[in-house]
Order: structure tokens, then C-alpha cells, then sequence
């Protein structure tokens, strides 16, 4: 191939990941592979300067408008950053600054947050409008959906238009929940946090993002600035009320630069979200403006980039492992290698649409990375290494438990297994009944489960509650000390909340929180058994799939079966925490909390006062209706005096809420 061909095959092959990347939100290479091809066609364009093509990833910021939102054009454009990836190339960028810059300046090093640009606008103190990047000069308009990321203030203290721009990211707990929650559901997993923080925000229903728990970092105001340097701007954003990421440090010298860098490379995988890298600018705004821009980046900043974490292992082989829900998940047992801290021997393939896309086969040489720094997960194939004699992986037809079909829906990527009586299931569902987060039995673990099972000692969750001391004696390892506590853990759980049985049941689309709205809505278990579709879907936020899969469920013959033989054992079906009183004094407010309490740390003040039917929000507005404010209130409590909203102290509420009791 010569390189002309070759500067075209790269474009193509790039601008293809990208809209897989930033349209789809899904890509299919990892970042270090297609920034390993865009420094192979940024080279050969530096080499022939005249092949550079209109269409060359290289000529404009990387994002794509989707048609689905309504466009925003920026009144000032954003942009991308230019790379370094080695000392060199970050020791080359200082040389290119001191050519440019004629007056003293320093640095200053931020981290590279792994999220995505976006852009708030406040006029009058308001917050009026919030944009994605898109291609830099026309963005998505996401309002609403910004509007749910708590840590963005609604109203400043601000008179004018100000608009500013940081990153929008999912941290990395978020991240691990909603993928293993999406894999359960047979649904499709997102790379990286990027991504997933990029398909949260561009959603049309805005309370899924909701959900999401996305945060933001905030980093520059565009058009006029308020300060006379990048570090002073991060200080005014703080105190106007936004995040910024505390870990900037100022630098003098590029050696300093490079200290920042290897000490963050270090202490990354610490961090609660993901970084990728740091961002190194000019701290001055004076030599920033001297400098100006490229077509697609500042000249006065660089991105070092730190080195990608992947790693060559090998697939020794697969197991496809039946899930609760009966999605079948294959993982690869892999030869150990040692990744960002830990050694790993497994990685999930997620579903066979992933392993057809990237034609993982049996004993193929693969690229490990984390996901999110957390979870392993396969990025390509090493072709050149296949053994020659290798044949295609081969999909199960079959359960591998119970070797009924398996069905594989329209809407899913997933393969399932829909048999309710499939063992794989039941024992999941068992171990799901007596986590933590349900019904919290201790000293349930996987082994204990499989004996009893095998034993026949225990079919379904009812059964639990009939085993006995001399059952439980004989199975293996278990002393009499463990057995009496297994019985003591086992009858505790019978006067959990019912929330906790709700969520153990394993209703399709019931997550904790669910259960326990539905739990506080209506009291106990009979009456959300007697619950209408309607009574179920107006309940604020749950929703048409919510009341389809409760009905369904409670109107399934063998689980009332099962309801009755619960209740036959004892277990308590009353909601037991605060009641949600529709008419309490609270109900309808919106509440902003501020300052130090004493007695309630401020979640569980906000629980409490969402359980009475109030919402709870970050920032003071005119339509904040009360602020409940502890010690050293700062500029909430003056902003709230000067609104004249009503402003309680700890102790009012304390009073206020006995008297709801
Ligand atoms: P980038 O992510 O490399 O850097 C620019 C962005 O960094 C800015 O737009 C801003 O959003 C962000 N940023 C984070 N913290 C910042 C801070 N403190 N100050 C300033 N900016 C900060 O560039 P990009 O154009 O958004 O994306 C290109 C990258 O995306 C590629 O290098 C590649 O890694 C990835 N990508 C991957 C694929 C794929 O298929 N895997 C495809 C396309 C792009």
C-alpha cells in the first residue's frame, strides 16, 4: 500500500470508530488503538502535507450532533486537546511554549477527567441552557438532562450571561453497578465510563439519567474571563458554587510537570473516577491569548496521555454462566497476567453479538484492559498469533444446566435461558434472596447454598425458612457454632422491612430503591399484591415496565404459593422505616440543606424528609421553599436571607419532625 493509500484507509478506518465512539457510544477498539492509528496519519500528513484530507479526523474536534436533540450553536467554539504521550513529546511542547510565550508564566496541571465537555449557560444567574460539545461549533442541547446531575447549581449568584465548561463524568462505583445491572438485564455493556457517561446525558428520557448519578468537574468560563489566571478561575468557579476537581497543582518548571504527572499516573487507580490522563496549560491568560488556537485545539495546553494499560494474554477457554434472570454471560479463563494493580485470570465476553463483532476464538492471543480501571474486559483479537487450526467459537443452542433451548430476544444482545425450573437460576436467585442488600442472611455463601440444594434440603427461598439445626449439621464444614448461627441469621431476617423481601424476590426491574418506594407507598405486601397497573405506573418515577413486571409477577399462581408459605414461616410484610405521608407538612417543598448538622448526617436528613414527601435539591432558588440550615451555613444561608425564603435551624426540624411521628 503507498502511503497516499494508506493516509486514505486511515481516515476511513478512524472516522468509522469515531461515530461508532461518539455516536453510538459504543466502540469497538480500544483508546489506545485508534490513538496509535491517529499519530500514524498525523505523521504521514506532517510528511505530505499537501494529501491532507477535508474529511481527516486530524481537521476538526472528534464529536458528531445527533438529529434526535435540538442543536446549539456556541457562541464561542470548544475544542479538543493536542496529545503527548511520552516524556519527550511533553518536554517538546515546552520547548514549542517558551518560542511562543515572551513573558514569564507557569504551568498549571489539572487531571484529564474521563468524561465528556459540557457547556452551562447561566443568564442572570440562572441556569438557562447546557450543551454538549458535538463538533465544536454546534452542540446537543441536553438542558433537562444536565438539569438532573445534582452537583450542577440551578441559580448563581451571577448578573449577566456567564457560561462555563467542564466535564461531565459517571464515577467509577456507577460505572461497575450499571453495567453488572445491564448484564443482568441482557442488555448491552459500555466500555468505559466515557462512554457511559456520554449514552446517560444523551438520553430523551431524562429520568433515566437521573438515575445514572453523573457528576461534573468544572473547569473554564468562556468569553470574558474573571480572572487573571487558569488557577484563579478555578478558585471563583468553586466559590460561585460548581465542582472543580481539588487535585490542580500550579508548576513552575516542566520538571515540576513532570513530577505531577508521574506522581497522578501512580495514584490514579485511587481515585473514584477515571482519569486518562493530565492536562497541562499555561496558566496565564495573557500568553494564552497570545497563542491562540489550531483548528482543533489550543496551542497554550497539551493532554499527556498516560501509557494505555492493556496487556497479551491467552483464552484458555469459556464458560457460559446462567444468571438469576437467565441471561447466559460467557467469560474466557485466561493465562493470569498481572493489570493496573491486580492479576487477572477472567474476563466477561459479555454476550455473543460482542464475541461475533470481534471474532474471539478458542486459544486466540487477546489485549487485556479495565474497563472503567475496574473490570477486565477483552479490547481485540491478535490475529497475526491465531493458531492456525482455529474454528469459529461455537454458541450454545442449549442451557448448559438444564439443556433446554435457548432463546435469544429481539431487544437483547443476550442469549437466555427462559426455563423458571433451570437450577443455575434458582441457586442465583437463592444467593440474590440472602445478600446484604435483601434479606442480609450472613453465612449463606455459594457452598453452602450448592450443598443444600444438592442435598435436596432446599428447592426455593420458602424453604430457607424450614431448615433445621440437624439438617444443617451435616453439611460439610458447617459446626455446630455455624449452624446455630446460620438459624439465628435465618429467623433475624424474618422481621426485616419488607423492602428487603421485595428486592430479594427478584422481580424483573425491581432494584432496591424500587422496592422500597413501592414498600413506603403502600405499606406492606398486600396491598402492593392488590396494587392496580395504574396505581403502580402514576407512583412518581416508576413507570409503564415497573407496573407490568410487579402485576405480572404477584399475579403468577406459584408465586402467591410462595407469598403464603413466607408468610406461613413468619416473616414480618410491613414496611417498617418512616412512612411517606402524602399530607405531611413537608410534602411538595422543596428543601435545600446547608451547614453542619448535629444529629442527622445530611443523607439521612434527606432521606427522611423525601420519606415525608419533600424534595431535596443542591442549590437555593426562588423555588426552593425552605432551607434548613446547620452551623457555619455559608453562602446558601445568606442567599436564601436575601430571597426571603423560610430558614429553620436543626432544632426546628428535629421538633417538626417528632410531631409527624
Ligand atoms: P480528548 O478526550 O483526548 O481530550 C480533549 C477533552 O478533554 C476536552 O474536550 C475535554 O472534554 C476533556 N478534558 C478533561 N479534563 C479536562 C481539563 N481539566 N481541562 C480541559 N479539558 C479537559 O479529546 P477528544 O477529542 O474529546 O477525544 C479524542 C479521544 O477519544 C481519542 O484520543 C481517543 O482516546 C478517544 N476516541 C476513541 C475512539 C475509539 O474507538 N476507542 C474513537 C474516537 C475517539
Amino acid at each position: 500500500m503507498t502511503d497516499k493509500e494508506r493516509i486514505k484507509a486511515l481516515v476511513g478506518e478512524l472516522n468509522q470508530y469515531a461515530r461508532e465512539y461518539y455516536v453510538l457510544d459504543q466502540p469497538t477498539v480500544s483508546d489506545a488503538t485508534y490513538d496509535r492509528l491517529y499519530q500514524e496519519l498525523e505523521q504521514l500528513e506532517v510528511k505530505y502535507p499537501d494529501w491532507v484530507l477535508e474529511k481527516s479526523p486530524t481537521q476538526r474536534v472528534g464529536g458528531v450532533v445527533l438529529e434526535r436533540f435540538e442543536k446549539v450553536v456556541h457562541d464561542i467554539a470548544l475544542y479538543s486537546l493536542s496529545d503527548a504521550f511520552s516524556k519527550e513529546e511533553l518536554f517538546a511542547f515546552d520547548m514549542r511554549i517558551k518560542k511562543l510565550v515572551n513573558q514569564p508564566f507557569s504551568y498549571i496541571c489539572e487531571l484529564k477527567i474521563d468524561g465528556l465537555s459540557v457547556s452551562l449557560k447561566y443568564q442572570n444567574g440562572v441556569f438557562i441552557q447546557g450543551a454538549t460539545r458535538g463538533d465544536g461549533v454546534i452542540g446537543e442541547n441536553i438542558t433537562e438532562n444536565l438539569r438532573t446531575i445534582q452537583d450542577i447549581p440551578l441559580s448563581l449568584d451571577t448578573q449577566g450571561t456567564l457560561e462555563v465548561r467542564g466535564e461531565a463524568y459517571m464515577p467509577k462505583r456507577s460505572f461497575d453497578k450499571l453495567n453488572q445491572a445491564r448484564e443482568l438485564e441482557g442488555l448491552a455493556t459500555f466500555a468505559n465510563p466515557r462512554n457511559a457517561a456520554a449514552g446517560s446525558l444523551r438520553q430523551l428520557d431524562t429520568k433515566v439519567t437521573a438515575k445514572r448519578n453523573l457528576a461534573t468537574f468544572i473547569y473554564q468560563v468562556a468569553g470574558e474571563n474573571i480572572a487573571l489566571t487558569q488557577s484563579e478561575t478555578l478558585n471563583q468557579l468553586k466559590n460561585l458554587g460548581f465542582s472543580i476537581n481539588p487535585s490542580y497543582q500550579v508548576c513552575q518548571t516542566i520538571d515540576e510537570v513532570w513530577t505531577f504527572v508521574t506522581e497522578m499516573a501512580e495514584q490514579r487507580h485511587k481515585l473514584p473516577y477515571e482519569i486518562d490522563g493530565v492536562v497541562i496549560k499555561v496558566n496565564q491568560f495573557v500568553s494564552q491569548e497570545a497563542m491562540g488556537f489550531t483548528v482543533k485545539a489550543p496551542r497554550w495546553a497539551v493532554a499527556y496521555k498516560f501509557p494505555a494499560e492493556e496487556v497479551e494474554t491467552r483464552i484458555i477457554s469459556i464458560d457460559w454462566q446462567v444468571g438469576r434472570t437467565g441471561v447466559v454471560t460467557p467469560t474466557a479463563n485466561l493465562t493470569p497476567v498481572s493489570i493496573a494493580g491486580t492479576t487477572v485470570s477472567r474476563a466477561t465476553l459479555h454476550n455473543v453479538d460482542n464475541i461475533k463483532a470481534k471474532d474471539i476464538r478458542l486459544n486466540d492471543t487477546v489485549i487485556l484492559y479495565k474497563a472503567g480501571d475496574i473490570i477486565p474486559a477483552i479490547s481485540q483479537v491478535v490475529f497475526d498469533k491465531r493458531p492456525l487450526d482455529s474454528l469459529p467459537l461455537e454458541i450454545p443452542i442449549d442451557c448448559p444446566i438444564c439443556h433446554l433451548p435457548l432463546v435469544h430476544f429481539d431487544d437483547e444482545v443476550a442469549l437466555r435461558c427462559i426455563n423458571p425450573m433451570c437450577q443455575a437460576q434458582i441457586k442465583e436467585q437463592l444467593a440474590h434472596f440472602v445478600s446484604r442488600a435483601a434479606m442480609n442472611i450472613d453465612g449463606l455463601g455459594p457452598r453452602v447454598i450448592n450443598q443444600l440444594f444438592d442435598l435436596e434440603l432446599i428447592g426455593d427461598v420458602a424453604d430457607l425458612y424450614r431448615l433445621t439445626f440437624d439438617q444443617l449439621i451435616q453439611l460439610d464444614k458447617i459446626q455446630e457454632k455455624s449452624a446455630t448461627n446460620l438459624l439465628e441469621a435465618i429467623e433475624k431476617s424474618k422481621s426485616n422491612s419488607v423492602e428487603k423481601l421485595i428486592f430479594g424476590l427478584g422481580v424483573r426491574h425491581i432494584g432496591a430503591k424500587v422496592a422500597k418506594r413501592l414498600a413506603e407507598h403502600f405499606g406492606n405486601l398486600e396491598q402492593i399484591m392488590q396494587a392496580s397497573f395504574e396505581e403502580i405506573s402514576e407512583l412518581d418515577g416508576l413507570g409503564v415496565k415497573i407496573a407490568e413486571s410487579v402485576t405480572t409477577y404477584f399475579a403468577n399462581i406459584k408465586v402467591r404459593e410462595l407469598i403464603h408459605e413466607l408468610q406461613d414461616s413468619g416473616l414480618n410484610f410491613d414496611y417498617l422505616g418512616v412512612r411517606m405521608t402524602e399530607n405531611s407538612e413537608f410534602s411538595g417543598k422543596t428543601i435545600v440543606l446547608t451547614g453542619k448538622l448535629g444529629r442527622y448526617q445530611r443523607s439521612e436528613l434527606k432521606e427522611i424528609l423525601e420519606a415525608l414527601g419533600a424534595k431535596v435539591t443542591g442549590s437555593v432558588s426562588k423555588k426552593t421553599d425552605l432551607v434548613i440550615a446547620g452551623n457555619d451555613a455559608g453562602s446558601k444561608l445568606s442567599k436564601a436571607e436575601s430571597l426571603g425564603i423560610e430558614v429553620l435551624g436543626e432544632e426546628d426540624i428535629l421538633k417538626k419532625l417528632k410531631s409527624e411521628e
